[in-house]
């Protein structure tokens, strides 16, 4: 297989990917975009809710705004490859593999995002399918429901409210002692009278025939084990950084976000990360969209450096 190099090479085509492609072809500088999925924009099929935090845009959806970027990318003519996954890479070297090409980059973007947590216990047949990790837009279908929702941060105590809203029964549990929701949102959890709260609790099995009718919770101190009926199971654990494929080649977090400085460079010259897969952890649309911007302008000057260094 033949090797195609690029100065720069952004691995992965959300919102943060996107930008920075922009950026690169604002100032001339060629490159090549990879994204897995078979549209860019990462995330924001995901968004069914009004945008209303992107520096005074306002976009219905997250659909809309993919609709608009990925028109702007076709109109510029910005080199990009959807569906291709990287398999690895040699950060080193600075190498990429896809399933259908080997590609170097004089520099490289990391872009990869994050993806939401999953609830990985056993379940019984059918049941897996039935969990949720999205309410957005369809909170009614919970009403009157028994929910068990997991989670103990902000979107967990949020999603509580506006379902609990919408009439459902809500009991929410965390497996630590202490929620960490902002206080403002806990004293409201606390004090609506259709939320339960649980601490120091584990979900370690979802029970039932055709439809979710308990779990088996562990206690985190006792360890004892016991029941807890429910209808539906809603999961707001948090996301996990798409980093997989650069372990042991880059520092990252305990949690395997990736470590960078106010350039957005990783601890390997000419490596650069940006969005939701950093440890910034900001997880905004607006944030990757500046940092994507901002590490192409740092490509930029890293390979003006080096290729005058290589000029002499
Ligand atoms: C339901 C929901 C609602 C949200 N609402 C808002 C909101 O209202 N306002 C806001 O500011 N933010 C919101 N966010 C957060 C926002 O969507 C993210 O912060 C943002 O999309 C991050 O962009 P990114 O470019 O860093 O990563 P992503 O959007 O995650 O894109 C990364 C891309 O890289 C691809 N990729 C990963 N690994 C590889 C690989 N090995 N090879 C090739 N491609 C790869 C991924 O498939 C993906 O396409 C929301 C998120 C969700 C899930």
């Amino acid at each position: 297989m033949g090797i195609q190099s690029f100065p720069a090479i952004i691995i992965g085509g959300g919102i943060g990917g996107i930008s920075c492609a922009i950026e690169l072809q604002y100032n001339a500088i060629e490159h090549l975009l990879l994204d897995d999925q078979d549209r860019l924009g990462g995330q924001l099929p995901l968004i069914k809710t009004k945008i209303r935090n992107l520096g005074g845009l306002y976009f219905i959806d997250g659909p809309t705004l993919q609709g608009q970027i990925n028109e702007y990318v076709q109109a510029q003519g910005i080199r990009f490859k959807a569906n291709t996954r990287v398999r690895s890479c040699d950060l080193y070297e600075k190498t990429v593999e896809t399933d259908t090409g080997l590609y170097r980059g004089d520099s490289l973007v990391i872009a990869t995002g994050a993806r939401v947590r999953l609830l990985e216990v056993e379940c019984d047949p059918g049941l897996e399918e039935q969990i949720v990790y999205f309410t957005e837009k369809r909170e009614a279908d919970f009403a009157q429901q028994n929910v068990l929702l997991i989670g103990g941060g902000d979107y967990a105590s949020i999603t509580a409210l506006d379902l609990s809203k919408h009439g459902a029964n809500v009991t929410l549990l965390h497996r630590r002692d202490k929620f960490t929701a902002r206080p403002d949102l806990l004293s409201l959890v606390e004090s609506t009278p259709n939320i339960k709260t649980i601490t120091n609790k584990q979900v370690i099995a979802v029970r039932g025939d055709h439809n979710i009718r308990s779990v088996e919770i562990v206690d985190a101190i006792t360890g004892e084990k016991t029941d807890l009926a429910a209808d539906a199971i809603v999961v707001k654990m948090g996301c996990a950084p798409n980093s997989e494929i650069f372990s042991g080649q880059l520092p990252l977090t305990e949690d395997g976000y990736i470590e960078v400085n106010a350039n957005l460079e990783t601890a390997i010259p000419g490596i650069f990360a940006i969005g939701d897969v950093t440890a910034f952890r900001h997880l905004r649309l607006s944030t990757a969209l500046g940092q994507g911007a901002a590490a192409a302008l740092s490509a930029l000057r890293y390979l003006r450096q080096r290729y005058q260094h290589a000029g002499g």
